[in-house]
């Protein structure tokens, strides 16, 4: 098993990327459900200001630190994750294995439509199966839903036959998606991706290597959406918050 790190009552996986691949080729390969999340500082701080949330990402098999502010919230409470994990680069080389077993994957989420007409999942999905031969999109299906929907969605993806199921709903929707809908989804393995699908169909780009390597992606995506600055917000508060309060009242959760 692989060693927790308690960052402010989310419990991460200890793992850099070869060993967080290991973990999910492990949950494709196991019959069973299980899940993966990629909580950023946002996401902790979310959890923080609104406590059920902890269950829903702390349920998960495998929780990944997608995000430089838990790595260096990780370092300020002296207890060190090896690396960031980015959870688009996890679901790519999920893509790339896939493709040499030929599991079955669903892409759900995104938009309904793109500049080149079809739904963003569609296209994600036509652009990886170009660039991953072998590869078996077994379904898709858009993002947007009312409840009243998702017991055809669960049907859809069920019927589907898919190993791996991508949920990419934004967080915490797509978390909370798959919390609630964990009993009655046949797939074995499932992940809250946030706009992996965009990445994948290149309506988003992800940012120039010189960015991820210096660790300001984030600064990247400000820069191209300044209507995020509200969600960005919650990353200083993430970390003063994490000097100030160590992990008081989060210890044993
Ligand atoms: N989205 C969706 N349904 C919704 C809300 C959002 O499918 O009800 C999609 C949206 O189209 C986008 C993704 O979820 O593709 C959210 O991407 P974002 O970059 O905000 O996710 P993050 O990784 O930042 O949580």
């Amino acid at each position: 098993m692989n060693e927790k790190i308690n960052i402010r009552g989310v419990y991460f996986d200890n793992v850099n990327m070869d060993e967080a691949m290991e973990k999910a080729k492990e949950m494709v390969k196991s019959d069973g459900f299980s899940y993966m999340v990629t909580p950023n500082s946002e996401i902790v701080q979310n959890c923080i200001e609104n406590r059920e949330l902890y269950d829903v990402i702390n349920s998960a098999e495998l929780i990944i630190p997608d995000g430089i502010g838990v790595v260096y919230a990780s370092k300020i409470l002296k207890t060190p994750l090896k690396a960031k994990v980015p959870g688009c680069e996890v679901a790519e080389k999920l893509m790339e294995y896939a493709a040499t077993t030929g599991d079955g994957v669903f892409f759900f989420g995104g938009g309904k439509k793109t500049e080149e007409r079809e739904a963003v999942s569609t296209l994600a999905a036509n652009r990886m199966c170009e660039k991953y031969p072998g590869l078996n999109i077994v379904g898709t299906r858009d993002g947007y839903f009312t409840d009243a929907d998702v017991p055809d969605i669960i049907e859809k993806i069920n019927n589907s036959g898919a190993k791996i199921l991508f949920v990419c709903l934004g967080a915490p929707k797509q978390e909370k998606w798959i919390y609630d809908n964990r009993d009655a989804l046949k797939v074995n393995f499932a992940a809250g991706l946030g706009g992996t699908l965009d990445v994948f169909a290149c309506t988003v780009k992800r940012a120039p290597k010189f960015f991820i390597k210096t660790n300001l992606e984030w600064f990247y995506r400000l820069i191209c959406m300044p209507s995020r600055i509200g969600r960005m917000m919650k990353l200083p508060k993430f970390l003063f918050g994490t000097m100030i309060h160590k992990n008081k009242g989060f210890e044993n959760k």
